[in-house]
């Protein structure tokens, strides 16, 4: 098992991170190449060695694999919990295995991430989403996975949607009216904060009571876009909602739960010490140094132990703002998404985790 320092989740300098983290990869490329033979059918195939002298040479695969193939490097009768991206009826969905040890250390790690920004104190917590959604457990959606795991941050949870997505009065005017004026946390999927809650709290023409509300909202850009909502739009609709909002968008994908990029006081998304990015040129998949310049984005993470999850190039488009050099303090790469590279399927309803992270 790779051990992973949680304490000071945004300490570590370009050079110590680098270190850190290559010993880990390698580690973990090491172990799936045993483990999955799948994976490493695919390595063999592709001619890599299984292990590399840096980060940029730890072989990735494309999130598109997890939907063909049942990529799993534990023996089945270890797996705890199947998480799935639910697309589309038409569209294949990921599935992502996982062992105790790694459904552990996503939990973890989600945690200590999130507490940079909420603070460490358990803090009352309104979620964007019916209340069944938990409760379902036909398939256990990465939708369901992210509020299972975000509720580990806060406490007295309250639930703002029907099951039919429409507000449900009764339980949000409770939690406005209990919170006045206090310190809440709000999570839910951007595009349904707007659609579902921002949208028809305004259309009612009732007003709420004022909070003081850190708002963590992840993915959904891309249908934003459609409607012309941008992010400075979406963050004044936060602070006239609640009263009092600080706003932090996230991206992350199901592949690599846990180990999610944070966007911080000055709107960058930040990687962890447990994950980092790299950039790849659209044209020819080769490494984009300079920081500012457009690429396909390469997400590693160390969490990833019952499936070979470490390394994924995802379909999204982002560029590299900075390294260890944001004014917020935080070290690491920080970046910013622009969107889906242009011949990546539609998947359809912001219904999962990796979507909704990504668009
Ligand atoms: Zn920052």
């Amino acid at each position: 098992m790779i051990e992973i320092d949680f304490d000071a989740i945004y300490s570590q300098s370009k050079e110590q991170k680098n270190a850190t983290l290559l010993a880990q990869f390698n580690q973990l490329t090491e172990f799936h190449y045993q483990h999955c033979q799948l994976y490493k059918n695919i390595i063999d195939t592709l001619g890599l060695a299984p292990t590399n002298g840096c980060l940029e040479l730890v072989p990735f695969l494309s999130t598109q694999l997890f939907k063909e193939l049942e990529l799993v490097s534990v023996p089945k009768s270890q797996i705890i919990k199947t998480l799935t991206s639910s697309g589309t009826t038409s569209a294949k969905v990921a599935k992502i295995y996982l062992d105790a040890d790694t459904a552990k250390l996503q939990a973890k790690s989600l945690v200590k991430i999130m507490q940079c920004f909420s603070g460490k104190q358990r803090l009352p917590m309104l979620f964007m989403e019916p209340s069944n959604l938990i409760a379902d457990r036909r398939g256990f959606s990465a939708r369901g996975a992210g509020v299972q795991g975000f509720a580990l941050l806060g406490r007295d949870h309250h639930y703002a949607l029907n099951p039919d997505m429409s507000i449900n009065w009764q339980q949000l005017e409770q939690f406005f009216t209990k919170y006045q004026g206090q310190k809440v946390l709000i999570f839910g999927f951007t595009f349904m904060i707007w659609q579902y809650f921002y949208q028809a709290v305004s259309a009612s023409g009732k007003t709420l009571p004022p909070l003081d509300a850190i708002v963590f909202h992840g993915g959904g850009w891309k249908k934003l876009a459609h409607l012309a909502v941008g992010k400075t739009q979406f963050n004044q609709a936060m602070q006239q909602l609640f009263g009092k909002a600080k706003v932090h968008n996230f991206y992350g994908m199901v592949e690599q739960t846990g180990s999610i990029f944070v966007e911080c006081e000055h709107g960058h998304l930040h990687a962890p010490n447990c994950a980092d990015i790299i950039l790849r040129s659209e044209q020819d998949l080769s490494v984009i140094n300079d920081f500012g310049q457009q690429g396909i984005i390469q997400v590693l993470s160390a969490l990833p132990h019952s499936y070979p999850g470490h390394s994924i190039l995802t379909e999204d488009l982002g560029r590299i703002l900075g390294e260890d050099t944001c004014s917020c303090g935080r070290k690491g790469r920080y970046f910013e998404v622009l969107g889906r590279i242009k011949k990546s399927e539609n998947r359809g309803c912001s219904d999962t985790y990796q979507e909704v992270s990504h668009d």
